[in-house]
């Protein structure tokens, strides 16, 4: 995609600090780190979202996840928060399937989600909605 901010990164025509290429993905810091170490793995095919992504392109993400987390774990002594957001609505912001990889310790090196818990929650219904859909 022309005008993707992740196709010229990865066509590197914007420069990044990457930390791991081959020829299906790309990781690198974010410019907008949300903590220390926070950084992209995305594919090098533009697809939308992780859910459009052709199996090779996932697999070769799920393994530059583990060989990225691998190394920020060893750097940081940290634990991490590994998620996709997938569309605007979830926080998606660039339109490329990525995966974030963000370090979190106890030093307040944590990535900025919050998880608010739900009361009363009918969870038979929430099952038969999703179950029928998988
Ligand atoms: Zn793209």
């Amino acid at each position: 995609m022309d005008n993707c901010i992740f196709c010229k990164i990865i066509r590197h025509e914007i420069p990044s600090y990457c930390l791991y290429e081959n020829d299906d993905v790309m990781a690198f810091l974010d410019v907008n780190p949300t903590s220390y170490g926070h950084c992209l793995v995305v594919c090098k095919k533009h697809y939308k979202n992780i859910t459009e992504c052709d199996k090779k392109t996932l697999d070769a993400m799920i393994e530059a996840v583990q060989a990225i987390s691998k190394a920020l774990l060893k750097t940081y002594a940290c634990g991490l928060n590994v998620l996709s957001n997938i569309n605007e609505v979830a926080g998606q912001s660039v339109m490329h399937a990525h995966i974030h990889l963000i370090p979190v310790n106890k030093d307040g090196n944590k990535a900025n989600i919050q998880f608010n818990e739900l009361k009363d929650v009918p969870l038979k219904e929430i099952y038969d909605n999703i179950i029928k859909n998988i």
